[in-house]
């Protein structure tokens, strides 16, 4: 067994051995789909990547999905075990694991099958292999780093488009369908977010554009992705409509030295929380402390937020190919919001930016 997908299972039975673990389940999820290559649906019948330290990977699949799990990347280099409707999935996959022992189960699995499982073998205790796959998952090879810096790319272009765009009275759901539109033409499989908060609006990170109309003056938050080649974009930009909001240059350029301390953090042997801190104390410097509510950063790869985590309290020590966002954000309630958000690989010695649009305010029309 060589290739891609044998040597992540191997790579995640050793993990699992270091751990303690006698076993590591996968469910449909992302896991799945870097281990195996195979992402069906989750739905009621139970898959199960069944992970031993020591023995050969199996995958049990409802036999109805036999076919399809064969011809995954990974369906010839594993045995594929089917279950069929009218058996017990979950005695099924007892077969397949050690009758007591320490046993973990990917974050995604849903809780029935979770609970399945348990009652199927009592006499192990389950936790979380989150430690063991999340590990693997944050280190990305040359080929994710390039998927990933494709989809920055593409959403930089969006950016740059946008600007050449009206504000000015159209409302933020306008602006929104415009800005996925250009998500996809400039290569997106799809657009999975687009917010436009104008205004006061801006103030809610994660505000749901609607029928506001933009105006003169107005702020507005921009943070958009979607998925490129099984990796994600994530990007924020704020521009301004016309002259700029009272208060608002000094806040800008908070979040831009916070956006670059944060950059100048980044590096392999740093902690990820150095990160964060180093975002927070330029901002708590400038007096805006408190307006800063939110992590520095998320992972981001097969999924937009994944593992690590960019804030206070992770000492996770960063390696080259790890790969975040750096997004701090200062909001004015009854005002206005300003972030600034890039994704950004650890190189082998320092930080490589995947974005590249310009950080300068822009004006728009
Ligand atoms: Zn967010
Ligand atoms: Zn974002
Ligand atoms: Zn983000």
């Amino acid at each position: 067994m060589s290739g891609r997908y044998p040597d992540r299972v191997r790579r995640t039975a050793d993990e699992a051995a270091a751990a303690g673990l006698e076993a590591v389940l996968v469910a449909p999820s992302p896991d799945l789909a870097y281990l195996a290559g195979y992402d069906p649906p989750p739905l009621e019948r139970l898959t199960l990547l069944v992970i031993r330290p020591g023995a050969d990977a199996v995958l049990l699949v409802p036999t109805l999905e036999r076919p399809l799990a064969l011809a995954s990347p990974l369906g010839a280099d594993l045995e594929v075990v089917g279950w069929t409707d009218g058996d017990d999935p979950y005695q099924a996959a007892a077969r397949l694991l050690p009758g007591a022992g320490r046993i973990g189960a990917g974050d995604r699995m849903w809780a029935s099958h979770l609970l399945g499982l348990q009652r199927a073998v009592p006499e192990a205790s389950f936790t979380t292999a989150s430690p063991v796959i999340s590990r693997l998952r944050a280190v990305k090879d040359a080929n994710e780093l390039a998927a990933l810096a494709r989809a920055a790319r593409a959403a930089d272009e969006s950016f740059r488009q946008i600007c050449s765009t009206r504000f000015e009275g159209r409302t933020e759901q306008d602006v929104s369908h415009d800005l996925e539109d250009l998500l996809v033409r400039n290569g997106h499989r799809r657009s999975d977010f687009a917010i436009v908060a104008s205004g006061p609006n801006g103030f809610s990170p994660h505000h749901e554009p609607g029928g506001r109309t933009i105006r003169a003056r107005d702020a507005v938050v921009m943070d958009f992705g979607g998925e490129f080649g099984g990796y994600f974009s994530d990007t924020t930009r704020t521009v301004v409509v016309g002259e700029p909001p009272p208060g608002f240059p000094e806040v800008y350029d908070a979040v831009r030295a916070a956006h670059d301390a944060a950059l100048a953090a980044v590096r392999p042997g740093a902690a990820a929380q150095d990160v964060d801190r180093a975002a927070r104390h330029t901002i708590e410097l400038r007096g805006y402390g408190e307006r800063f509510f939110h992590n520095t950063g998320h992972g981001i790869g097969l999924e937009v937020h994944e593992p690590p985590w960019i804030g206070e309290g992770n000492d996770l020590v960063l390696e080259p190919g790890m790969t975040f966002s750096v997004e701090p954000g200062i909001y004015l309630e009854g005002r206005f919001g300003v972030r600034i958000e890039d994704i950004v690989a650890v190189s082998a010695d320092g930080v490589d930016r995947l974005n590249r649009s310009t950080r300068d305010l822009q004006v728009v029309d």
